[in-house]
């Protein structure tokens, strides 16, 4: 089947950072692609934070690197640190890349590189529609997606499902994704702070309330990375730490997380960091889950 006769080469679902890539890496090797978001903009949250070398290796290779470069926050060592003493420092500058760091960029700056690299290159995410079904025919997969109560009919040589750990792509194609929960639950939160702690430096801070990780976004604002030990609730864990408190829902989870916080900042870094302002704030519980099998369909290649 010419690919002429189709509507698009590839047709990806999910524009978080896996379908971004993959877009721009179409547009790179100079096939049709088109890039269906069911939201209606970027996702504004700052979620994974560190790319390391063999990424921005990447990156470079797909004309990408600079913009990364120049947002990162490069980190180059990690400490164990008490409030007394540092245990530990190990340098991270690997040897055999351009890139001998850590490049700290939030998700949601990840994004916005990406959509701006399809921009230039003339491309965009086609948001607010929602993949459907899909089914395989004559070597080409019909598509159904949904934008405003409308259904669109799409035909594409290949689909490619960048549609997040509840995947709809991954369900249709009956594709297993195997795995468990962890029993610890975990906070995070994203402050701003003084400038007491070097900007290059990742902390662990082993501490009678557990392990906390700080990681340097810029010289004033970090990541604080807490595992907190509760019992298995499910999606949501309700952790005593946070929840503590009386008042509406919101009011008492937002006192108490403020008064963990600062509990947490106050026993464990070295003396002299301090919180300004607390930008984001989240709990979860960690799950592990594979993918042993990725594709399904036949093999064909758009002319
Ligand atoms: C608070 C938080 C902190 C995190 N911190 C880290 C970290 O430090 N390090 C790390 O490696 N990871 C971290 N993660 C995980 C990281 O965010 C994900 O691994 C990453 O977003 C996965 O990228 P993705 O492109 O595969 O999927 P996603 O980012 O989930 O994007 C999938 C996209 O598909 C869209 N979509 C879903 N279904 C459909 C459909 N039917 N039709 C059309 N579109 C659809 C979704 O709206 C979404 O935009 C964190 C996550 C959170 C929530």
């Amino acid at each position: 089947m010419s690919s002429s006769s189709l509507d698009t080469d590839v047709l990806i679902v999910g524009a978080g950072p896996v379908g971004l890539f993959l877009a721009n890496e179409c547009g790179r090797r100079g096939l049709r692609w088109r890039l269906f978001e069911t939201r209606s903009s970027q996702s504004e949250h700052s979620k994974a934070l560190a790319i390391f070398p063999r990424t921005l290796e990447i990156f470079d290779m797909a004309g990408l690197a600079r913009p990364f470069l120049e947002e990162a926050n490069r980190v180059t060592s990690v400490a164990v640190v008490t409030q007394a003493h540092t245990l530990a420092r190990m340098s991270f500058t690997p040897e055999q890349t351009p890139y001998p760091f850590v490049a700290m960029v939030p998700q949601d700056m990840t994004e916005r590189l990406l959509v701006e690299q399809l921009r230039r290159g003339g491309g965009q995410v086609e948001y607010e529609t929602t993949f459907v079904s899909a089914v395989e025919q004559d070597n080409r997969v019909s598509v159904t997606l949904e934008r405003k109560g409308e259904p669109i009919k799409l035909t594409a040589a290949f689909v490619i499902g960048c549609d997040g750990a509840h995947s709809a792509v991954r369900r249709l194609l009956n594709l297993p994704f195997e795995g468990a929960e962890y029993d610890d639950s975990f906070m995070l939160a994203d402050i701003e702070t003084n400038d007491t702690l070097p900007a290059n430096e990742l902390q662990l801070c082993p501490s009678e309330l557990g392990p906390v990780a700080i990681f340097p976004m810029s010289a004033t604002r970090r990541r604080i990375v807490a595992t907190i030990q509760s019992k298995k609730e499910g999606d949501a864990p309700s952790l005593d730490l946070v929840l503590r408190g009386s008042g509406s829902t919101r009011t008492r989870r937002n006192r108490s997380a403020r008064l963990t916080l600062e509990h947490l900042l106050s026993h464990t870094p070295p003396p002299g960091c301090s919180a300004s302002r607390r930008a984001h704030l989240h709990c979860w519980r960690r799950r592990s889950h594979t993918q042993p099998i990725w594709r399904a369909g036949n093999e064909h290649r758009p002319a």
